[in-house]
C-alpha cells in the first residue's frame, strides 16, 4: 500500500482552491479554480487533482464562506431557491429573529444564516414541506457523499447551533422552520465514502451540458464534515495549543486565539467558535492594511521600511482608520481616524503607523483576556502585513510575545488537515 494522501477544498470569496497533503501536513499538489457556478467548479477542482494522486487519497473536507446559505428540496437534492451569498443582508427578517433570540445572538445580525432562512420561510416559503437548509460547504459536501442534511458545528453557528449544548437552542427549536435545520458534527467528521458515480467513471451536469472525467479516486476515500474559510485558514497555521493565536494583518486586522474557555461579547463583535474541546476566539479590528495602501504603494512600504529601526520606540500614536468607527479593541462606532501629526519623514510616519497598529493588536489581546479567554503566548501572522519583518519585530516588542509569519494560511491546507483528521479517527475505530 502506497502512501495514503488528504483532499481540501477551499470555496473562499474570491474562488476556490485545493490542497492535498500527506499525513506530516507537507503538500504534494495545490491549484486554483475561479467561479462560474459553485458545483461546476466543485468538479472542475476534482478534475484538476492529479490522476497520479487520485488513488492515493483516503479523505476529502471542503470549507465555505460562513453564512452562504442553500436551502433545497430534500426529495428532489434541487435547490428551491438561489443560493443567498454569505454577505447578503436580510434586514426584513432582523426583527423576527430578534424578537425570538436572546439578546445580542450572532444570529442578530441582517447577515445571519438565521435571517436568511426566516426570509425565506416569510416571503418565498414554497415546498416548505420537504425544504433542508445547508450551508455552502455542506452542500458541496453532501453531492460527494450523498447523505442528505449534515453540517458541522462552526458553519451552523450563524444559524444558532449552540455548540456547548450540542444541539439547536430550545427558543429555535420551537419555531415551525426547524424543521428545515441540518443535524451537525463536529468538522472533520467522516460521514461516509466518496459516491460511487464521482469515483468511476464522471460526474455530469446536464443543465450546463459538461462533463468531467472524475475516475480513479480509491473506493475506501472518504468524506468529512468541513467548517468555515476563517476556520480553515486558522487551523492551516496549526496553532494547535491554547494561548497560539493568529493575527491576520491583510485590509484589516483580525486576531484568532485558541483558549480553554468560551468568551461572547456583542458590544465588541467577540465570539467563539468550537474546535473540539477549546474554543477558538476572535475579534476584529477597522484598522489594517487597507488605511496603508491609502497613503503608500506597496513598493513605498517595502523601501520605507527598510529604513525603520524597529527596536526604536515610535513617539508617533495614531488610530487608523478608513472610515469613522471601530467596534475592537474599542467599541466607538464614532471613532475618528487619528493620523496626525504627519512628521516630514515618510520612515517615521509609517513606522509610527505600524507601530500604532501593533499597539491596537496588543489592546486587542489584552482585552480578550480581561473577558476571560486564555493569555496569548505567541502569534503567527497570516495576510498581506506578514512578510513585512520590520513591522514582525515592532510587534514582537509591543506585545512582549514571540511573533512569526506563519508557515501555512491558505484555507484549502487547513481544510486537508480536517480530512487528514476525519482519516485518522475513522482508521482509530476499525
Ligand atoms: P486582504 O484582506 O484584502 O485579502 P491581503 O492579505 O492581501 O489583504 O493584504 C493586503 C494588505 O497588505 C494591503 O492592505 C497592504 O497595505 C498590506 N501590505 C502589503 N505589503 C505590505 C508591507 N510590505 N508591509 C505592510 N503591509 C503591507
Amino acid at each position: 500500500v502506497g502512501e495514503r494522501l488528504y483532499l481540501g477544498m477551499d470555496f473562499g470569496t474570491s474562488g476556490a482552491r485545493f490542497a492535498i497533503i500527506n499525513k506530516d501536513g507537507t503538500i504534494l499538489s495545490e491549484g486554483k479554480k475561479e467561479y462560474p457556478k459553485f458545483t461546476v467548479t466543485l468538479f472542475s477542482l476534482l478534475e484538476a487533482v492529479p490522476v497520479n494522486l487520485r488513488p492515493l487519497i483516503a479523505s476529502i473536507s471542503i470549507d465555505g464562506t460562513s453564512a452562504t446559505t442553500i436551502i433545497i428540496d430534500s426529495n428532489s437534492g434541487e435547490p428551491l431557491w438561489r443560493p443567498f451569498l454569505y454577505n447578503e443582508s436580510c434586514p426584513d427578517a432582523l426583527p423576527v429573529v430578534k424578537s425570538i433570540a436572546p439578546a445580542n445572538h450572532t444570529v442578530c445580525s441582517g447577515t445571519s444564516t438565521l435571517c436568511k432562512l426566516v426570509s425565506w420561510w416569510n416571503t418565498e416559503g414554497e415546498n416548505r414541506e420537504s425544504a433542508l437548509l445547508l450551508h455552502q460547504a455542506d452542500w458541496l459536501l453532501w453531492l460527494l457523499h450523498g447523505k442528505l442534511g449534515l453540517s458541522d458545528y462552526n458553519n451552523a453557528l450563524k444559524v444558532g447551533y449552540d455548540p456547548e449544548l450540542e444541539s439547536y437552542p430550545p427558543w429555535l427549536l420551537s419555531q415551525p422552520y426547524s424543521q428545515l435545520l441540518p443535524s451537525v458534527q463536529a468538522p472533520g467528521t467522516s460521514i461516509g465514502y466518496l459516491k460511487e458515480g464521482i469515483r468511476t467513471e464522471f460526474a455530469q451536469v446536464l443543465k450546463q451540458r459538461l462533463q468531467y472525467t472524475l475516475a480513479g479516486f480509491p473506493k475506501d476515500c472518504v468524506v468529512c464534515t468541513g467548517t468555515t474559510d476563517s476556520i480553515a485558514a486558522f487551523l492551516a497555521a496549526r496553532a494547535t495549543e491554547p494561548g497560539k493565536a493568529v493575527t491576520s494583518l491583510g485590509s484589516t486586522l483580525a486576531i484568532k486565539l485558541l483558549s480553554t474557555s468560551r468568551i461572547e461579547d456583542a458590544r465588541f463583535g467577540v465570539y467563539s467558535h468550537r474546535l473540539d474541546d477549546k474554543w477558538l476566539v476572535g475579534g476584529a479590528s477597522n484598522t489594517g492594511g487597507a488605511v496603508l495602501r491609502q497613503i503608500f504603494t506597496d513598493e513605498q512600504l517595502e523601501k520605507l521600511s527598510e529604513h525603520i529601526d524597529p527596536m526604536e520606540v515610535s513617539p508617533l500614536d495614531y488610530y487608523p482608520l478608513q472610515v469613522v468607527g471601530e467596534r475592537f479593541p474599542v467599541a466607538d462606532p464614532k471613532m475618528v481616524p487619528r493620523l496626525h501629526p504627519r512628521p516630514q519623514s515618510d520612515v517615521e510616519y509609517l513606522h509610527g503607523i505600524l507601530e500604532s497598529i501593533a499597539r491596537i493588536e496588543a489592546k486587542g489581546y489584552s482585552l480578550l483576556k480581561d473577558m476571560g479567554a486564555t493569555q496569548v503566548d505567541e502569534v503567527f501572522t497570516a495576510g498581506g502585513g506578514a512578510k513585512n519583518e520590520k513591522w514582525t519585530k515592532i510587534r514582537e516588542r509591543v506585545l512582549g510575545l514571540p511573533v512569526s509569519r506563519a508557515i501555512q494560511t491558505e484555507a484549502a491546507y487547513g481544510a486537508a488537515l480536517l480530512a487528514l483528521k476525519g482519516a485518522q479517527a475513522q482508521h482509530n475505530e476499525q
